[in-house]
């Protein structure tokens, strides 16, 4: 298997998926938990993010040693993809709805 492609496969189809979710007025703001327990800061969710707004936070360190992986600016969709591709499932994403935010009066 390429892997590579399959990435590139992925990552385009999130895309697809996330332009049918805005035309439809669904999700389109979301946020990530990353638990540093299982994180091994491999980078494959930062490099995946069709956002780009995953970093390895500079300032941790896990007690395995790694740099871990979280959100460094605005602008998650909660399109999913990281939690997807990372091989440790170790981050869990939230999406907020346009039922919620009518609710918060957004
Ligand atoms: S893909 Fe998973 S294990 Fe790798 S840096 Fe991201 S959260 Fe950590
Ligand atoms: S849910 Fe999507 S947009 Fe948000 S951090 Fe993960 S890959 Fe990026």
């Amino acid at each position: 298997m390429d892997n590579k492609n399959e990435i590139n496969k992925s990552t385009d189809l999130v895309e697809i998926v996330g332009i049918q979710l805005k035309e439809a007025g669904m999700p389109v703001k979301g946020r990530i938990d990353v638990d540093d327990v299982y994180c091994k800061g491999c980078e494959l969710c930062a490099s995946v993010c069709p956002q780009k707004v995953i970093h390895m936070a500079p300032d941790r360190i896990t007690a395995k040693g790694f740099h871990p992986a979280e959100l460094m600016k605005e602008g998650c969709t909660g399109c999913g993809v990281c939690a997807v591709m990372c091989p440790e499932a170790a981050i869990t994403v939230y999406r907020e709805t346009q039922a919620a935010r009518a609710a918060a009066g957004a």
